[in-house]
Order: structure tokens, then sequence, then C-alpha cells
């Protein structure tokens, strides 16, 4: 089995539980301590094997095979990579049965990462997110004071959209904005655009 490692915890001794997520599946497995496995690590693409015991409600995670991305030694692309992995794996949280969507998001962005500036191409991700768990639209009015935005738009967590002085955010100019939020491109973006969207990113899918 191929699957993304969104999380993993520290269990007994040197031992994991590792969350992973898989086409029509997030898996939880147990990971004994052995020097010769591959690292876990959040983020990686593995291939693998479970081992199910009868003893115990959680599988074995065993086999480990690292499948690579050719960025992964670029430190600033791992970085952004993994951050934005921790939010999703929180959105997903008790997740069991999920549709092959996500999984092949995560492939499209791990594809978009070899070539795209990192935190734009991981925003278009997350807006194409949106669109398919249908919470995204380009709203006329404020979130916050439900009246219409006619310029210049400020976003919040879940790229609600918002005025500047209800939110107190720094506004994003319109056109781009649309251009993101419909066409799912940041083409349109500032650099310093995309950096306070990143932020609104962080804050939580
Ligand atoms: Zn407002």
């Amino acid at each position: 089995m191929q699957g993304f490692i969104l999380n993993y915890n520290k269990a007994r001794d040197e031992d994991l539980i590792v969350t992973i997520l898989c086409k029509n599946k997030i898996y939880t497995t147990y990971r004994f301590y052995g020097v010769r496995h591959a690292t876990i690590n959040i983020g990686k693409k593995i291939d693998f094997e479970l081992e199910t015991n009868y003893k115990s409600t959680i599988d074995r995670l065993k086999d480990v095979v690292d499948i690579g991305f050719s960025w992964f030694d670029d430190n600033s692309r791992v970085y952004c990579w993994q951050n934005f992995i921790k939010i999703f794996y929180v959105h997903l949280y008790d997740i069991e049965h999920i549709d092959k969507f996500y999984c092949m998001l995560l492939d499209e962005c791990v594809k978009k990462l070899t070539r795209q500036n990192p935190k734009r191409a991981i925003i278009e991700t997350y807006v194409k997110m949106l669109h398919y768990e249908g919470r995204m639209s380009f709203e006329d009015d404020c979130l916050l004071c439900d009246q219409k935005i006619s310029g210049d738009i400020a976003l919040v967590r879940g790229f609600k959209q918002t005025h500047e002085a209800c939110s107190y955010k720094k506004a994003i100019n319109r056109y781009a904005m649309q251009e993101l939020l419909e066409n799912k491109s940041t083409a349109k973006l500032s650099d310093n655009e995309c950096e306070r969207i990143w932020q609104v990113l962080l804050q939580g899918l």
C-alpha cells in the first residue's frame, strides 16, 4: 500500500503510532522500533505493509519504503509542506474512510512543489480542497458585517472574505483574489499578498 504520513506520536519506548492517509482510508498503525527501519517523518510518502494481530486492535506497520520526492532536500519546500500536512491532519482528524480526492490532492501538490513556489502551490491546493468540500465561493458580502464588499478583500480563516476594517487584516487586491478563489490560481497575487494568505492558511483549514 502507499500513503502519506500525516502524523506520528511516540508510544512505548521508541515505538510509534503512525497515521497514514491512503487512497480510501486513513490508517492508524503501530511501528515497533528498529534501527533498520526507514525514518518516519511528517509528509513523507511511503510504501508499506500492515500486519494484523489478533491480540491488538491496531495493525503493525512493516516493510516501510520511502517514496522520495525530488524536492525533499529543499528545506524551504519541506518546511511549507510539513506545516500544511500538520493542519491537513487536524482537518481530517477522526476520519477513517475517506474519498480518494484527498490522496490525489496531495499527489498533485507534491508534483506542483517540484516547480512552483511552495506557498503558492499549497495555497492553490487548499483552494481546490475548499471547492471540493463545498466551502468556497467568491462572496459579495462580508462575513462579519454582512454588508457588500465593493473594494479589496481581507481574508480570515477558511478563506472567508471580509472588509479590512471589520477583520483588521490587510486587504488583498480584489481581482487577484477573485482569480484565486474562482480559478484556483495565485498568478495575479504579489509575493507579499501570498505571504499574507499563507499566514491565514496556517490558522487552520
Ligand atoms: Zn464587514
